[in-house]
C-alpha cells in the first residue's frame, strides 16, 4: 500500500482545507406567490414551477 513519505504539516493541511468552506444556499422569490424558494425547484408554498401549478392542493 502506498504510504505518505512525510507527515502533512499544519500549513499544508490548512492550505488543502482552504477550499472546504460552505457557501450559503441561493434562493429566489417565487414568481407566483413571492415566497423564497430554491432555483430550479418547485415552490414549496404554492406548488408552482415555470409559471404553472405543478402540485395542486389535492395532490400535495
Ligand atoms: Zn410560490
Amino acid at each position: 500500500m502506498a504510504v505518505p513519505k512525510r507527515k502533512t504539516t499544519p500549513s499544508r493541511r490548512n492550505m488543502r482545507r482552504s477550499h472546504h468552506a460552505l457557501k450559503p444556499v441561493g434562493h429566489q422569490e417565487c414568481s407566483n406567490c413571492g415566497e423564497l424558494k430554491l432555483p430550479h425547484h418547485v415552490c414549496g408554498a404554492c406548488g408552482h414551477y415555470d409559471g404553472r401549478e405543478v402540485i395542486t392542493e389535492a395532490s400535495a
